[in-house]
Formats: structure tokens, sequence, C-alpha cells
């Protein structure tokens, strides 16, 4: 019996850049593994059908999704696909997000939008859309996916993207104390310097030179324990938040950083 037997998971963002692991694809694949059956959305259905043929190919159940889960509609409509594919919805999770780089002078008002809805916004459409579900159910898991930047300056001026993933914290306390008593539970990954291929394509860009090598060294350098993360850190943690195990936490946030935030 896996640590999710039996439950049914809405993971959105549960792709990665190319065939790599990232966060979303990491725990699609480990609450498979543990027993999940799990919908797996992506913008890109590639890339939601590269996570549920993974997961196949270990015997696991997935159904692959797309969507723009910036758009109510599309949030409606995969969770209704969920629903009629596996009969309910027990955990969400919210690991779609991104940032875009920059301060109070170069963020323009339309970058700071784009990020907060990217980040911050879908989370309420999809929460809003599975609590009653849950209700109904008599509970339920939300897992939300946070950063370290949102606790600290990590290095970069990151404003939007910290302010908007302080807004998923503020938002997941809410959650916890309003829908405690319906048994419904809503908690924090907060991971720190991970290196997944969604950083490693990024560091490739524009934005670096493209000296991929220099700014992972850099990187790794920085947290207490001398390397940066990976996609399995983060989901090893969401998947105790997920699980049973956990049914007496929420409102909690787990800090994955390897002690950055400590320096
Ligand atoms: P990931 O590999 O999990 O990929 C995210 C997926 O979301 C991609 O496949 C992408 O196509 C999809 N997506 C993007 N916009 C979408 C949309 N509008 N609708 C549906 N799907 C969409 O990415 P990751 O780098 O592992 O990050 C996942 C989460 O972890 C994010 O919330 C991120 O902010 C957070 N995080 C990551 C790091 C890190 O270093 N990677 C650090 C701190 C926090």
């Amino acid at each position: 019996m896996g640590r999710l037997a039996g439950k049914r998971v809405l993971i959105l963002g549960a792709g990665s850049v190319g065939e790599g692991i990232g966060n979303g694809r990491a725990m699609a694949l480990l609450f498979a593994r543990e027993g999940a059956q799990c919908a797996c959305v992506d913008l890109r259905i590639e890339a939601a059908e590269e996570t549920t043929a993974l997961i196949a190919k270990e015997g696991g159940q997935a159904l692959a999704l797309s969507a723009d889960v910036t758009k109510e509609e599309e949030v409606q409509r995969v969770v209704d696909a969920t629903v009629a594919a596996f009969g309910r919805i027990d955990i969400l999770v919210n690991n779609v997000g991104g940032s875009v780089p920059g301060g109070p002078e170069e963020l323009t008002p339309e970058a700071w939008h784009a990020q907060f809805h990217h980040n911050l916004h879908y989370v309420h459409l999809s929460t809003r859309a599975v609590l009653p579900l849950m209700r109904a159910q008599g509970g339920g898991a939300i897992v939300n996916l946070s950063s370290v930047a949102a606790l600290r300056h990590i290095g970069t001026d990151l404003m939007a993207y910290a302010a908007s993933k302080s807004g998923v914290m503020a938002l997941s306390r809410m959650i916890a104390v309003r829908y405690a008593p319906h048994g419904i539970r809503c908690n924090v990954v907060v991971p720190g310097l991970m290196h997944t291929p969604l950083v490693e394509a990024r560091l490739a860009g524009q934005r670096t030179g493209g000296d991929v090598a220099a700014i992972v060294a850099k990187r790794n350098a920085q947290p207490a324990m001398g390397r940066m993360g990976d996609a399995w850190d983060v989901a090893y943690a969401a998947l105790f938040l997920a699980s049973d195990e956990a049914k007496y936490v929420t409102g909690a946030e787990i800090v994955v950083d390897g002690g950055l935030t400590l320096m």
C-alpha cells in the first residue's frame, strides 16, 4: 500500500521542460508511485503526456490534460475532467509558477500583473473550483508552491515573483483556517535554489549571457549544504503534506532549501 493509495490528485503544471524532471513532474511521478491516480495538467499537452507516459511505464494511472490555468473556464474544465475520470479530487497541487527578474524601476506594470496572474491569481481560481467538491467529500488537501524569494532577498531582484509568492503563503494560511472545520488542509512547500530543467533553460537564456556553468557553481555555493536541491527534494516534502501522515498539519510552510535562508 502506498502512502497515497486510493487518492485522486490534480496537479497543475505537471509537465517539465523537455524530458527533464521539474517539480511538477517529480510530484506526479512520486504521487503515482505511492498509489495515487494523477490528473496532470500543463499548458503544453505534450509535456503533460510525457509525464503520464512515465507514470504509465511504471504501472501507474494518470490522465494528461492541457489548460492555461490562468483562465477560469479552463481551470473549471480540467477540474470537471478530473472528476469525470476519477470521481473525486482528494489532493490539489498548485505548481505552476515562474519568475521574471526586476525591481520597481525595471518591472513594467504589465510584467507585474503577468507575474501575479501566473503565480497567484490561478491559485485562487483552482482553489475556488475544488473547495466545494472537497467540502462535499468531507475533506481534502491542497499543496501550494511558494519560494524562498518570498522569505528573503536571494541575490536577484525578483520583486513581482517574491510578492506573488508571498501572496500564495497568505492565501494558504487563510484557506487553512477557514476550511479546517471541513477537513480541508492547505500547506505550502517553499523551495530554495533548485536545479530544475526550467531553471536550466532560463539560465541558458539571454538573462545570464548563457554562462550556465558559472551561475550553477555560484548557486551551488549559496546554501549551507553547498549545493542546489532538485525536484525530488520538493516532491518528497509535497508528498508528506498531501498524505494522511500530515492529517494534523495545516497552514504549514516547509522550507526545502539546504539551509539557504539560515545563511
Ligand atoms: P516545472 O518543471 O514544474 O514546470 C512548470 C510547468 O508549468 C511547465 O511544464 C509549464 O509548461 C507549466 N505551465 C506554465 N504556465 C502554465 C499555465 N498558465 N497553465 C498550465 N501550465 C503552465 O517548474 P519548476 O521550475 O520546477 O517550478 C515549479 C514551481 O516551483 C513553481 O511554482 C516555481 O515558482 C516553484 N519554485 C521553483 C524553484 C526552482 O528553482 N525551480 C524555486 C522555488 C520555487
